[in-house]
């Protein structure tokens, strides 16, 4: 409006102001003005540049916000609107990877009465320039440095959750294979644990969401201060946490889980309501990939939270006997030990047999024979799985085992998944080779025989004897 009062009523007026106006657009110094809200209402070409932006998208947009997403850190804000004094001031900006020396004038505006309405700055860029530097080498040195450090810097932001400061995902993979690996070479022990906000929700249903993040900042301090210095927290995802135990087998990594669960309940994260965790366990077995193991410790999670949260279940795979031995860590052999005995002998006999068609299945996989034996051999291990099932199913009714129904029905799922992989072997070109052992070896093996049909063992213990 005044520009059209201007341009009708004051030629001379408006020539100057368009001339001031070029001046300040076009000026080398960097040139911007805040409302007292914050936004910007004016950036001139060299300020838009250094941000990488086009000036016309400045105005409206809060400093904050504009200066976070260029990615300069410290100074070039013009700062607090309500501000009334001029300063100047030498200041370094890191703009993006580079940092830059600027002398730095901040100003109120004011209205005609006087009043702060918005504020300006206006910086001019002193930094050294080629011919000027005194010490080139010194200065070299100091802006690799200063490049060595944004990239740490970077590095580090890309590898941790930015709430708690835990490792993210990307970190803790990258740092299990390692450990996969050395456990594979060195037969190293190492095992995960999985950790679960019981009730989270709640928390933050009940007391917001702040509160909610303030419980998981906290939570990460508390696990850190009870693991060793080896140990790592890694944020997997919203409230849902691992931790990364090298050398550590099953045994020692359940009581470390212990331990966990029981200072998170007494620490009183949040002063409103009592914080507990339900925590998962495995070890590394050989062989198996890493979102295999994960599984497992995950599974063993949600079997804690089913029986009743604030507690830790272990998965039942260990390397190590309850003397400290190690078993062959051999990634083609299951091995049978005399602890997975349920007592019954006709149970032993057939988990026994299980466990040599299995390795006989898994050697024609490994030793790539023809097509023809292995699927002769998957052929036997189904047939030999289906008659067991069947055969167990009849013994759990028999002895009147409660959890018998739930049993059947894992039969029924795993029965399924063996068909569905044997079609695969049948049809496709490759042997999904990975598959089929890690079904047999965990799901199968690990998982079933020797976990779950546990459940059932006790109650072969009674003084009716034998039931097979
Ligand atoms: P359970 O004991 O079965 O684990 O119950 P739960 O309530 O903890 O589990 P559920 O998975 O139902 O809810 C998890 C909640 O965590 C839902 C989600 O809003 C919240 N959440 C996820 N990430 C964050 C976060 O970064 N901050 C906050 N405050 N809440 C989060
Ligand atoms: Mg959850
Ligand atoms: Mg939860």
């Amino acid at each position: 409006m005044s520009e059209t009062l201007a341009s009708t009523e004051n030629p001379a007026r408006n020539a100057r102001a368009s001339l001031l106006h070029s001046l300040v657009a076009q000026s080398p110094a960097l040139i911007a003005i805040r409302g007292n809200d914050g936004t910007y209402l004016y950036a001139n070409e060299s300020f838009a540049q250094m941000l990488n932006l086009p000036a016309e998208s400045l105005p409206g947009r809060h400093e904050d916000d504009v200066l976070r997403t260029a990615g300069v850190t410290r100074t070039l804000r013009i700062g607090n609107g309500a501000s009334v004094e001029i300063t100047h001031n030498e200041e370094e900006a890191v703009v993006g990877l580079r940092s830059r020396r600027f002398l730095v004038t901040r100003f109120p505006l004011r209205a005609g009465d006087g009043e702060v309405i918005a504020s300006g700055m206006i910086a001019t860029e002193i930094g050294a320039r080629a011919g000027t530097i005194a010490n080139p080498a010194e200065y070299a040195e100091a802006r690799h440095a200063e490049l060595l450090h944004a990239l740490e810097q970077m590095e580090r932001l890309a590898y941790t959750d930015r709430l708690t400061g835990a490792w993210n995902r990307r970190h803790l993979e990258d740092a299990a294979l390692l450990e996969m690996s050395r456990a594979e070479r060195h037969g190293h022990a190492v095992s995960l644990l999985v950790l679960d906000v019981d009730h989270f929700k709640e928390i933050n249903d009940q007391f917001g969401h702040a509160v909610g993040d303030y419980v998981l900042v906290e939570l990460v301090r508390c696990i850190r201060g009870d693991i060793r210095r080896a140990d790592t927290v890694t944020r997997w995802g919203g409230e849902e946490f691992i931790v990364l135990a090298p050398d550590t087998a099953l045994r020692e990594a359940e009581q470390l889980a212990q331990k966990l669960c029981a200072r998170v309940a007494e620490a009183q994260l949040s002063s409103a309501r009592p914080v507990t965790i339900s925590v998962g366990v495995a070890e590394y077995h050989c062989g198996e990939g890493f979102e295999h193991w994960l599984a497992r410790a995950d599974r063993a999670m949600y079997r804690a939270k089913d029986n009743g949260r604030n507690r830790v279940v272990a998965d039942p795979y260990s390397a190590f006997a309850g003397d400290g031995t190690r078993q062959a860590c051999s990634p083609v052999e299951l091995v049978w030990r005399e602890s997975y005995r349920s007592g019954n002998d006709r149970v032993d006999r057939q988990h026994h047999q299980l466990f040599e068609h299995a390795n006989r299945l898994l050697h024609a996989v490994m030793s790539h024979a023809p097509r023809a034996e292995v699927l002769e051999a998957m052929e036997v291990l189904v047939e030999d799985i289906t008659a067991h099932f069947a055969e167990e199913e009849q013994l759990h009714d028999a002895i009147g085992f409660p959890a018998r129904e739930a049993h059947a029905a894992e039969h029924g799922r795993l029965l399924a998944q063996a068909a569905r992989l044997f079609e695969r072997v049948r049809q496709d070109a490759d042997l999904p080779i990975a598959e089929v052992f890690q079904f047999l070896a965990y799901d199968v093996v690990a998982q079933h025989l020797v976990g779950a049909d546990r459940q059932y063992f006790h109650y072969l213990e009674t003084p009716s004897g034998n039931h097979m």
